[in-house]
């Protein structure tokens, strides 16, 4: 058999590398699968102003190779691609020893006594032209990460739910107004979260609405075209930022039938520690978080899986 690992990370954005950095400083030498599309989320975006650290900010790129090299400068090894397929059980597995776990990466397999789980979640996008060309430049799924950069500016939000309301309500601090766009004609959210937003001066809704199209000029977001889907009517609305809040999916397909996970696919963790409910496979980042999602908060609980992972290790041998 290959050799059995300490530890094998899959995913790489803030909660995967903080883990293989500390991991690694643990003398763990531990295994990062961090996918195709490695660094996360963070590498799709500018500016990020809310990593403690940086005073002047840092693009989000910079941020995440940074996080690898320094994981990397302790012994963290890395493959960057994706893993297809898990065996996590505490039962006799591919690698034929109770209790260790396997994850194939393509036809090769890796075993290890401890896995850590950080392949975040992916925010729905709305599919219209003009949204991915124009992310990060007035588009935007986030608005704790980029409110900050709208002030004085007329933007939407998109969405119907809680989030959305949420959502619109926090930008009301730097906006000067707020449309929610929303497809039906009243809002998914509870009531009490619907009422704080409807009834906030800054925040229009135009009720029966999608965006067709998110409109740009010199590369940055002018406008969203509407249409009712009642009417058929358009009109274009001037805006300079558009917020996208129609949900999230959490990545936790590979992992569907092996860890215990909630309705919408989030895997469970014994708070306050990251521990599933498989000895030795620990979750973190925002493939178990529905409610922050940020750098910082993935961060942290990437931190606490490696710990979590080193004392669960430190108990096999
Ligand atoms: P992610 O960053 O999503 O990383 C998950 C990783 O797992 C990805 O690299 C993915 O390729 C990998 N993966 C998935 N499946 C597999 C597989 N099968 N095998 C191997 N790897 C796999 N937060 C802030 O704090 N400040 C900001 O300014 C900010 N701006 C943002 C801007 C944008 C456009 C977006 C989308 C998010 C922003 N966020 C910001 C949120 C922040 O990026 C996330 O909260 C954070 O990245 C979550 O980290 P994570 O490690 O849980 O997952």
């Amino acid at each position: 058999m290959d050799e059995v690992r300490n530890l094998i990370i899959i995913g790489s954005g803030p909660s995967g590398y903080t883990a293989a950095l500390y991991a690694a400083r643990a003398n763990l030498k531990p295994l990062v699968i961090e996918g195709v599309q490695s660094g996360g989320a963070l590498m799709t975006t500018t500016e990020v102003e809310n990593f403690p650290g940086h005073p002047d900010g840092i693009m989000g790129p910079e941020l995440m190779d940074n996080m690898r090299k320094q994981a990397e400068k302790f012994g963290a090894e890395f493959i960057t691609d994706d893993a297809t397929r898990v065996e996590l059980g505490d039962k006799p597995t591919a690698a034929g020893a109770e209790g260790l776990k396997t994850v194939w990466v393509g036809e090769k397999q890796y075993f290890a006594r401890a896995v850590i789980l950080s392949t975040g979640s992916a925010w729905r996008p709305l599919g219209v032209p003009g949204e991915q060309e124009l992310l990060g430049h007035g588009v935007s799924s986030c608005a704790t990460c980029d409110g900050f950069f709208f002030r004085n500016q007329h933007i939407i939000v998109v969405g119907g739910g809680d989030s959305a309301m949420e959502e619109a309500t926090f930008l009301t601090r730097f906006a000067e107004t707020v449309t929610i766009v929303h497809r039906r004609d009243s809002f998914r959210a509870s009531k009490v979260m619907a009422l704080r937003a409807s009834s906030n001066p800054k925040i229009k809704v135009e009720w029966n609405s999608v965006v067709e199209e998110i409109l740009g000029d010199d590369g940055k977001v002018a406008g969203a075209r509407l249409r009712n889907v009642q009417t058929g009517e358009t009109k274009v609305l001037d805006v300079t930022g558009v917020f996208v809040a129609i949900g999230h999916d959490p990545r936790s397909e590979l992992f569907k039938g092996q860890v215990e996970m909630d309705d919408e696919g989030y895997v469970k963790v014994d708070a306050p520690s990251t521990r599933t409910n498989i000895p030795g496979v620990f979750a973190a980042g925002d493939l178990v978080d529905h409610t922050y999602r940020q750098a910082i908060t993935a961060a942290g609980t990437g931190c606490a899986a490696a710990l979590d992972a080193e004392r669960f290790i430190a108990s096999f041998v």
